[in-house]
C-alpha cells in the first residue's frame, strides 16, 4: 500500500517563531497535524514513526493553515548533515578540471568521498542565500537528493539498508568554491549560514518508490543548469548507508545528501558563480522545488 504523505515543518503569521508539523494535501496546501502529533518536531515523528503513522496516515478534516510559511523539514538536525561529493561521473570531469579539486583530478574515486554541512547551514525552501560577501566571492549552487533515515543502525549492509531509509527530501549543498579549494577540507565551504536551502517537503519512501527513477533539476534564473538521473549515482544509496554506517551508528534523523550531477557554476568556463539577485530553483521527481534567492 502506498500512502501519501508529504510532511512539512511551517510556520504561521500569528506565531513566527513556533514550528510546527502539517502535511501537504491534494490542493497543495498545508493541514495542521498539530491535533495528530501535539508538539512533536519532524525529528519526533520519524523516530517514532511505526506507532504514529497509522494515525497521522488516517487523519482527516485537519485545519488548512492560513498563511503557513514553509521552513526545512528538518529546520535543526541533531548533528551534521553527511554530505557526498564527487558521486556522479559528469560531474567528477567538470570539477576535476576546474581547478578547485587539490590537487586536479578527474579519476572516479573507488570509495565515495564524504563529508558534512554544519546543521546551522540548514534553512528554508524559500530563504534567501546569504551571499556572504566578506567571506565568499565563489558562490555556487548544487542540487540533490537528500536521504533521510528512519531506522537507525551501525554496520547496515547493502542488502539491508534501504530498510533504514524513513524518505527523501532536496537539499541545495551551496558551496564558497574559494573557500573549499583554498582549506582544503570542505567543512567550511561548504558550511556558511543558509548554504542547506532544504525541503520544501520530507516524502516517505513509499511513496517515492525506487529512487532510481527520480530526476535531478535544477535552473538558475530559469536558465536549465542541472539535468540528471539518480540511477547514474556512482555510489547508490546502499552504498552510502553501508559506507557510512560501517563505524558510525546512523541515528533516526540523519540525512545524507547523495551528490550533484554535471551543471555547477565551475564546470562553465568562466565559472558561473551566483550574484546577488539570482534564483536558484532545485527540483526532483515528486519532491518539489526549492527556490532560493541570492541576497
Ligand atoms: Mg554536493
Amino acid at each position: 500500500m502506498r500512502h501519501l504523505v508529504k510532511l512539512v515543518t511551517f510556520t504561521t503569521p500569528d506565531a513566527p517563531g513556533r514550528d510546527k508539523l502539517g502535511r501537504i494535501n491534494a490542493d497543495g496546501q498545508v493541514e495542521d497535524l498539530t491535533a495528530v502529533v501535539g508538539d512533536r518536531t519532524l525529528l519526533d515523528v520519524i523516530a517514532t514513526w511505526a506507532q504514529l503513522s497509522p494515525a497521522l496516515i488516517a487523519s482527516t478534516g485537519l485545519p488548512v493553515a492560513a498563511g503557513a510559511r514553509l521552513r526545512a523539514p528538518i529546520p535543526q538536525p541533531h548533528r551534521n548533515v553527511f554530505a557526498v561529493g564527487k558521486n556522479y561521473r559528469d560531474h567528477i570531469t567538470e570539477f576535476g578540471r576546474s581547478g578547485y579539486d587539490t590537487p586536479d583530478r578527474v579519476e572516479i574515486p573507488s570509495v565515495p568521498v564524504v563529508f558534512s554541512k554544519v546543521p546551522t547551514a540548514v534553512t528554508g525552501p524559500r530563504d534567501n542565500i546569504d551571499a556572504h560577501p566578506t567571506v565568499t566571492k565563489e558562490l555556487d549552487y548544487e542540487a540533490e537528493l537528500a536521504v533521510i533515515i528512519g531506522r537507525g543502525g551501525r554496520g547496515i549492509t547493502r542488502e539491508q539498508a534501504m530498510e533504514h531509509v524513513w524518505g527523501y527530501t532536496i537539499i541545495n549543498d551551496v558551496t564558497a568554491r574559494d573557500l573549499q579549494r583554498d582549506h582544503q577540507q570542505w567543512l567550511l565551504g561548504k558550511s556558511l549560514d543558509t548554504f542547506a536551502p532544504m525541503g520544501p517537503w520530507a516524502v516517505t519512501a513509499d511513496e517515492v518508490g525506487d529512487p532510481r527513477r527520480l530526476m535531478v533539476h535544477c535552473t538558475v534564473n530559469g536558465e536549465a543548469r542541472q539535468h540528471a538521473t539518480v540511477a547514474d549515482l556512482i555510489f547508490d544509496i546502499p552504498d552510502l548507508v553501508a559506507t557510512i554506517s560501517a563505524g558510525i551508528t546512523l541515528r533516526s534523523g540523519d540525512i545524507i545528501a547523495t551528490g550533484t550531477p554535471a551543471g555547477v557554476g565551475i564546470g562553465f568556463t568562466p565559472p558561473r558563480f551566483l550574484t546577488p539577485g539570482e534564483t536558484v530553483e532545485c527540483s526532483i521527481t515528486g519532491l518539489g522545488t526549492l527556490r532560493n534567492t541570492v541576497r
